[in-house]
């Protein structure tokens, strides 16, 4: 195996006092005489290259800390890897830890495609690692000798990225600490620990002791088709042009944070801090705000009887009135947002604010960021982004709307499936089997339609499970894995369910996909 490693800097190259990154040519040169000898000898069929062409504009010598790294940064990132893709089995990225989860969210995005409607037209089939250290993999001698870090966790981490870049996965891992993360869902938890990492959301792809535990159920699905592998010059090229447009593109769309924190809303002395400072971004063409609400995602509107009366409600009115796209996140660092589940949270809805699930505020960010520099290039409308952005593509959050047969196959008893817009909710019912409910705003809920009959329910042992198969066969079957519904399909290498449009709008729609084509295979609501 011939695998590349691509020093992007951060404190695993860095040196000196305080410390700043090497030149990627001195630290590959450094690496090659010193580090090569035991990586070879632990992993002889192995081919190590460092490449040191990376340009970084604000670089002189190809190394950053990635404090100064800017979303233009990834795309150059990407293109490296991109230009390069078939001359190596796989990636190293050496990577600074503090923005390490910006760049692992954005690689992913970068070096895929999708259709309007979330299938995968490019897919990787190689596999990235990024990793970094808490501490440089060099020290300085007195003569300026390069010697190795001896209470360093570079070494390791460098090491252990190149064995999980020879597990078989396909598509972007984070290495740190013995462990292997889905890229998008890393956040930095600790500034000296060496457990520096971790996903709060999502389980570990690895772990790495004295053998190596894969967990490959929750690793990247590899492409659905040989023809949307990167593999196929066309795929590439067409990728590409995606770049190039997204490189164009980010300037012109900036997407920020933005924090709740206690702050003073007094509408009798016209004092509004928070929305003026959110009014301000809108001022400065901000095109997307994550916002940082507090637990399940709530925001002070600046009104607690009325929201719409308060000066936060009527400047998130503003945004959507301006086309900015504003998404609910939270402060909190583990779950995910329950936009609804308050009214000091639910108001939100009202005035457009995208629910992101699970996604870290920084995935969050960077997917919003390179939904809106492409959308140009694909032609898609501003809903489309919206749609898109709240749907899982990557792994990078919980699939609200979808199962898929490689990656979540299964929904069990109690588990629902929901409409992008909370107005419909498919569940699979402990009792009554699958369940399409709609949700009308401030009425009681309904029920547009149920797999099972009142017969073939009297009939079952209940709990029952609902499985998609790869074929696109749907099954609910009991306990024993007896099948007690099925509805056939005939995707050829992959399916995904799906519970699109909205209740609210009359284009609410159950339906199964071929993954590999994005086509329709069958129907199961409206019937
Ligand atoms: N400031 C460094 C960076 O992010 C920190 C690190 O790498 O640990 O580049």
């Amino acid at each position: 195996m011939h695998l590349a490693i691509l020093n992007t800097g951060g404190t695993i190259s860095c040196v000196g006092q305080p410390l700043a990154p090497m030149g990627a040519a001195a630290f590959a040169q450094a690496c090659m005489a010193q580090l090569n000898p035991a990586l070879l000898a632990q992993h002889p069929d192995l081919q190590l290259s460092y490449l040191t062409g990376l340009a970084f504009p604000d670089s002189a010598s190809g190394t950053l800390d990635s404090t100064n790294l800017q979303p233009r940064d990834w795309c150059l990132i990407a293109e490296v890897i991109l230009r390069h893709y078939t001359d190596y089995d796989g990636w190293v990225i050496l990577h600074g830890t503090d923005t390490l989860d910006a760049t692992a969210a954005a690689l992913p995005l970068l070096l895929s495609r999708f259709s309007a409607e979330g299938f995968a037209l490019a897919a990787l089939s190689r596999p990235i690692i990024l990793t970094g250290s808490q501490l440089p993999l060099w020290q300085q001698a007195a003569d300026g000798q390069l010697l190795l870090h001896p209470y360093s966790d570079a070494l390791q981490n460098l090491s252990g990225a190149v064995a999980a870049a020879q597990s078989g996965l396909t598509g972007v891992g984070v290495f740190f600490n013995r462990q292997l993360w889905p890229a998008s869902r890393v956040r930095k938890v600790h500034t000296e620990h060496f457990a520096a990492f971790a996903a709060p959301n999502a389980p570990a792809l690895a772990q790495y002791g004295i053998q190596p535990q894969l967990h490959a159920a929750y690793w990247p699905a590899a492409p659905a088709s040989p023809a949307i592998s990167l593999e196929q010059p066309a795929v590439r090229q067409a990728l590409c042009a995606q770049l190039a447009a997204v490189q164009a593109g980010l300037p012109q769309v900036p997407v920020t944070l933005f924090s709740a924190f206690p702050a003073t809303f007094n509408p009798a002395l016209g004092q509004a801090w928070l929305a003026e400072m959110f009014r301000a971004g809108l001022a400065l063409g901000v095109k997307g705000v994550v916002l940082q609400g507090y637990g399940a995602g709530n925001f002070p509107s600046g009104h607690v009887q009325q929201p719409a009366a308060g000066a936060m409600y009527q400047a998130l009115q503003q945004a959507q009135a301006q086309g900015v796209v504003v998404v609910g996140s939270t402060q909190t660092p583990q779950g995910g947002v329950m936009q609804h589940s308050y009214a000091a949270g639910a108001w939100q809805a009202e005035v457009g604010v995208l629910n992101p699930a699970d996604l870290t505020p920084m995935a969050a960010l960077v997917k919003l960021s390179l939904l809106l520099a492409m959308q140009a290039h694909h032609g898609w409308s501003l809903a489309t982004v919206k749609r898109l952005f709240q749907q899982n593509l990557l792994g990078e959050m919980h699939s609200v709307n979808r199962l898929d047969s490689r990656s979540q196959p299964s929904l069990l008893p109690g588990q629902a499936l929901t409409a992008l817009d909370g107005s419909a909710e498919c569940v699979n019912h402990p009792q009554h089997g699958l369940q399409l409910w709609q949700h009308p705003p401030g009425q009681p809920r309904q029920l547009l339609w149920q797999a099972l009959s009142s017969n073939t329910l009297a009939q079952a042992r209940r709990p029952l499970r609902l499985t998609l198969q790869r074929n696109g066969t749907l099954q609910l079957s009991d306990g024993q894995g007896l099948s007690v519904w099925q509805r056939s399909g005939c995707a050829t290498q992959a399916a995904v369910l799906s519970l699109d449009g909205s209740a609210s709008e009359g284009n609410l729609a159950l339906c199964v996909y071929d993954a590999a084509s994005g086509q329709w295979v069958w129907q199961l609501y409206p019937e």
